[in-house]
């Protein structure tokens, strides 16, 4: 009875939860090129890179396919084409995926958890395991993601944007749970990320401030291409109706994309032929 009793006070260890190992290529359901239509053709595949989601440790290589119209911007310009979903889950360089990004994000900022806490409950509840240096990292991430945070370097990417003969930058929205929204603002030509913003208002002005961050940091855009989502919309006709704003990808590449991109590819062309001079 007394061993029964005993028992009774000392907590079970807990059970880590074992990890789920998975293989994944990710592929391009692109077909055509979205510049001129050309059929895409494989490029290469990435090396696997490790990827460690709230469920999965991931094994990934990405499919990177390329335009081979000689007469396309995409494939004067090298435009590297892979799955436009991997910049939205996934940052550069970072082996946790935006899932556990974002829950230590909730754990430190909405449960108060410290560093430590956020160690010892991915490790019990998820099974994974991480670093207090690192979580320390991933917060600062997460914080930042909050407002805007700027992918890559800076000045180069700024650099190459200012030698376009004009800019056209893409915006995506992708809802994620607990009704905040992860935006995420690209260059359509070379398809750079230049920013993205994991917003709690996704509103009119909660997008304005985002997109105006990273308006400043790389220049306001002269075309603007973007998904339906309501707030972004409403932004662009409050904030910046000046700037020539299409609903989506493919219609802006078949309305005014093409003229546009012929120009664009001369300007390019001429780079091209000055460089090898
Ligand atoms: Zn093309
Ligand atoms: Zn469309």
């Amino acid at each position: 009875m007394i061993d029964f009793i005993k028992d009774e006070f000392v907590p079970e260890p807990k059970q880590i939860p074992e990890r789920i190992k998975k293989e994944i290529t990710l592929d391009l359901e692109y077909i055509f090129c979205p510049f001129c239509g050309h059929p895409l053709e494989y490029h290469y595949l990435s090396n696997a890179r490790p990827l460690i989601t709230i469920k999965y440790d991931i094994s990934l290589r990405v499919v990177h396919k390329r335009c081979v119209n000689e007469e396309c911007v995409a494939c004067v310009s090298k435009r590297n084409f892979y799955n436009p979903s991997l910049d939205l889950y996934v940052l550069p360089k970072k082996t946790y995926a935006m899932d556990v990004v974002l829950l230590i994000g909730h754990l430190i900022q909405q449960e108060h958890y410290t560093e430590e806490e956020v160690v010892k409950y991915l490790l019990e509840e998820h099974g994974i395991t991480i670093s207090q240096p690192s979580v320390n990292n991933y917060k600062r991430i997460a914080l930042a993601l909050g407002e805007t945070l700027i992918m890559g370097n800076e000045e180069k990417i700024k650099s190459g944007l200012d030698g376009l003969a004009f800019r056209v930058y893409s915006i995506d929205g992708l809802s994620s749970n607990r009704s905040r929204i992860l935006f995420v603002i690209r260059d359509l030509i070379s398809g750079t990320v230049l920013g993205s913003a994991l917003l709690d208002r996704h509103d009119a002005d909660g997008i304005h401030d985002f997109m105006e961050t990273v308006f400043q940091k790389f220049g306001v855009p002269d075309y603007m291409v973007g998904d339906g989502e309501r707030g972004l919309i409403g932004a662009v006709r409050k904030y910046y109706s000046n700037i020539p704003y299409q609903y989506c990808h493919r219609h802006f590449l078949n309305n005014m994309g093409k003229a546009l991109m012929e120009d664009l590819y001369k300007v390019l062309k001429k780079k091209q032929i000055e460089k090898t001079l």
